[in-house]
């Protein structure tokens, strides 16, 4: 079956069309600028075919009939009619406390996306929006599934997800931590266990380190998430490309209050100027801010130092969480990217066995192990793949109908 995968945007559309039968990609693309002049598609075949345009997508509605048009009628066209399309996957930010699975869309499922648009304002409703204008250009015959950012954290007990504010707020505003990059835990840490022979066991302990331009750190201990760094929204944790992680929130008062910033105004800086940016004031991009520390720019050396010391703090935290770790999995662009990121964070484990072999920790966007045999902690890089994550639990939804 050929599933299309779906990410929706407030103004882009990305998409993944995936063959189940070889888990390969036949095409994706990106409908870009959604409600601009300049709107845009580019798309790209499995076999290097491209095409580009710009077409004027007002709404998700004609960026779904653009894409269609990529994939059918293009020069880079890989399927000739709808009726190839045998499901849609879409990825979901946030599934609130409601959605601990990813589920078929009905009405009252896509009723509820939008609903928890309160929760994420940015994400839910485009996503609502891609649901809308997919049943149209679709129809009511393609089944669609929604894949939730948050879904795998909903096993995490209380004590993880509640925070140390007046609990009122829980109950009047479901104020907690719902972290995110949920996807892509589930993904990496169900691959470490099937690489390990130990799927399905109860007692397995990893730790995942999601490290992308946004970044967040699971406990996953049985296949179950017990932890996760990310909070109420995908702010919490530690430093990250823009964002700044956890803050004391005094600090950020007193700095509204200096700087005469509204919440809105403090959000953004937090979100939009924090973390690697803010710190090394160089970039938001962790090759940019390496190179500037090789050349002896302090300040993007300090932030590289910082990014490893919090995460190496969160894994121990996770370990300690746990009781224990068996693996340790890196992921997602820095995870899998950066051999100096990896062995500095390592190194903190030391102590408990962690040994990183530095041949196979040269290996960049590999599935491998990279600790050594005698190691009692195993350590891999795990590229990640949320779309064919998606597309599996669309598969799998799909098939049990
Ligand atoms: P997101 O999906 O959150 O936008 P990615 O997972 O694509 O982010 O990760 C982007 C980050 O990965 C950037 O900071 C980039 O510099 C980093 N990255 C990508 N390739 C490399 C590399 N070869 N070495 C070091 N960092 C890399």
């Amino acid at each position: 079956m050929k599933i299309l995968v779906v990410n929706a945007g407030s103004s882009s559309l990305k998409y993944q069309l995936i063959d189940m039968d070889n888990e390969q990609v036949i095409a994706k693309g990106l409908c870009d600028k959604i409600g601009l002049e300049d709107s845009n598609v580019k798309h790209k075949a499995f076999d290097g075919r491209e095409y580009a345009a710009e077409v004027k997508m007002p709404t998700h509605s004609e960026a779904f009939e653009t894409l269609m048009y990529a994939l059918i009628e293009s020069d880079a066209k890989v399927i000739d009619s709808y009726d190839e399309i045998g499901a849609i996957g879409h990825r979901v930010v946030h599934g609130g406390t409601y959605f601990d699975k990813s589920c078929l869309v009905d009405d009252e499922v896509a009723e509820k996306v939008e609903e928890l648009r309160e929760l994420a304002p940015l994400h839910n409703h485009p996503h609502y929006l891609g649901i809308v204008a997919c049943t149209k250009t679709f129809g009511k015959e393609v089944p669609q599934v929604v894949v939730f950012d948050t879904a795998f954290h909903q096993t995490m007990p209380e004590k993880a997800y509640i925070f140390g504010i007046p609990y009122e707020y829980y109950e009047k505003y479901k104020v907690r931590r719902y972290g995110a990059h949920g996807t892509s835990h589930k993904y990496v840490s169900e691959r470490c266990a099937a690489i390990m022979g130990r799927e399905g066991d109860k007692d397995l302990k990893i730790v995942t380190c999601h490290i992308g331009n946004g970044a967040s750190i699971s406990a996953v201990k049985g296949g179950e998430c017990v932890d996760t760094s990310m909070g109420f929204t995908p702010l919490d944790g530690f430093i990250m490309g823009t964002r700044s992680g956890g803050v004391d929130p005094s600090a950020l008062t007193y700095i509204a209050n200096k700087e005469n910033m509204t919440p809105d105004q403090l959000s953004d800086m937090c979100n939009k100027k924090s973390g690697l940016l803010g710190i090394s004031g160089v970039s938001s991009d962790n090759r940019d801010v390496s190179a500037a520390a090789a050349e002896g720019n302090h300040r993007a050396a300090l932030a590289n130092e910082i990014q490893r010391y919090q995460i190496a703090k969160f894994v121990g935290s996770y370990i300690a969480a746990m009781n224990g770790a068996d693996a340790i999995v890196f992921t997602a662009g820095i995870g899998e990217n950066d051999p100096v990121l990896r062995t500095e964070v390592c190194k903190h484990f030391e102590y408990m066995g962690v040994k990183i072999d530095e041949e196979k920790n040269k290996i960049r966007g590999e599935e491998v192990e990279i600790s050594t045999p005698d190691s009692k902690v195993k350590v891999y890089i795990i590229p990640t793949n949320e779309e064919l994550a998606i597309a599996k639990d669309t598969l799998a939804i799909v098939n049990s109908l």
